[in-house]
This record gives structure tokens, sequence and C-alpha cells, in this order.
């Protein structure tokens, strides 16, 4: 199966009319379960320090994603926001919170949340720098940003590849794929399940074929559904956490 997204119920910094704090807004409130587990227990240990986890944003759709980064480009938004399938808003494994409800330093803030396997997308805990609000939980797409800063595939630089990895693995289109979207599908569960087969770029060649015979999936061109699946299903029993809905 795919990585699902599930609701999350978390508290943002959007108000009602009597300026009380509102939940984060259903079309953003969706996160793959990881992340899902990873926010609750960012948010636990924060309490205990006297903050506050308050998010300004975590799912992005395809829309979303485009009319962000539209919104850059215009001058409207000032932090940079890539296209639609390059950011993990868009696979639900990234979200931005309001630093100032933190109440502890931010590098602290990143020793709590680095234990939970999210990580700040700046060099720096300096809170005044532009996305020093944004942490990603990479979960096994790191894996495939591991492979491209090993310059094991080029055609992406390794954020966009992971990011690209993480959306497609959750069934959301990325434009770059065109027709392809399954079969780039298949080369990152290739690549999280530890094969080398060059870019994920939707082109099948000789080396998925054998990475594919080495996992003990039936390789058919005609059943890229069933390949698909089978690969999908290997990832799942490599990284359950991904895709098992925690219990709270
Ligand atoms: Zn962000």
């Amino acid at each position: 199966m795919k990585s699902p997204l599930i609701p999350i119920d978390i508290v943002s910094i959007y108000k009602n009319r009597l300026g009380d704090p509102l939940p984060l807004p259903t079309r953003m409130a969706q996160c793959t379960p990881d992340m899902h587990t990873a926010i609750f227990n960012i948010a636990t240990d924060l309490a205990k320090k006297g903050g506050k986890l308050i998010l300004s944003d975590l799912f992005r759709s395809y829309d979303m994603q485009s009319q962000s980064h539209n919104d850059f480009v215009s001058g409207k938004k000032k932090a940079f926001s890539p296209p639609a399938g390059g950011s993990f808003h868009e696979a639900g494994r990234a979200f931005d919170l309001d630093l100032s409800a933190i109440k502890i330093p931010l590098a602290d803030f990143w020793t709590i949340a680095s234990k939970y396997g999210v990580n700040p997308i700046v060099a720096q805990p300096k809170p005044n720098q532009s996305e020093a609000w944004h942490f990603d939980c990479r979960g096994s797409h790191q894996i495939v940003y591991q492979y491209y800063t090993d310059k094991k595939g080029t055609n992406f630089k390794p954020y966009t590849a992971a990011a690209a990895s993480g959306i497609l693995s959750i069934g959301i289109h990325v434009d770059t794929f065109g027709a392809n979207q399954k079969q780039a599908a298949i080369q990152s569960c290739l690549i999280r399940l530890g094969k080398t087969i060059g870019n994920i770029d939707g082109q099948i060649g000789k080396n998925s074929h054998k990475a594919i015979d080495e996992l003990g999936v039936l390789f058919d061109m005609n059943n890229i559904d069933g390949m698909l699946i089978q690969l999908e299903n290997l990832v799942q029993h490599k990284f359950p956490n991904e895709f098992i809905a925690p219990s709270v």
C-alpha cells in the first residue's frame, strides 16, 4: 500500500473572532503516521519545558504548493517556496511552527525534534533566519537524500529528490515524471530498499530490472501496478512506522 496521510488534531496560529486559538485547518492537518507520532512526542517534550508546539502549516496539496510558489515568485510571500513536486509539505512530512511559542532556545528545540527524526532545513539555529520555522520528517526518504548526496543519482538536488520520493510514496502526482508516475514510484521504493539504480526518472532500465529481480518481485513491464504494490509492501515491511496509524 501507499504510505497514508492521516488527520491530526493540533493547535495552530489561527484564531477565531474571539481570539481563541483554532486547530490547524483540516486541509492542512494531515501527515504521515511517523510524522504524526513525532509531532506528538515533540509537543509532549516541549510542554514539559513550558513551551507549546503551535503550527502554521503542515500538509500542502499540489494546488496549495503551486500557490505558495507563485506567491513567492510574485513577491507576495517573502520566504522561498519551491514549485509543486519539491517540498516535504506535499508529502505530509514538513511543518512550520510558531517560533515565539516554543519558549526555549531554538537550539534546544532542535535537540528535541531530532530525537524524533524531525530536523530543520536551515544550517544554524538562528530564529530570525528565513525558514528557521520549517522542519522535515524525512523518514525512509532520507535514504534517497543520501543516495543523491553520494551522486548515485544526479538528475535532482538531494533535497528535491527526497521530497519527490516522499510525494510519490503517498500517491500524489509529481509533474517531472509525466506519464511515468508509477515507474518513478517503483524507483523510489528500490532506492529505499537499498538498491542502486541510477536516477529516479520514471524510466525503468536494466539496473531497476536487476534490482526488482534481486528483491524477488516478478519483473513484468505489463504489470507496473503489480510490481509497485509488491515493492510498496517490501517498503512497508522495512519501515512499518510510516504506514501504521498510531493508536492515540
Ligand atoms: Zn515550511
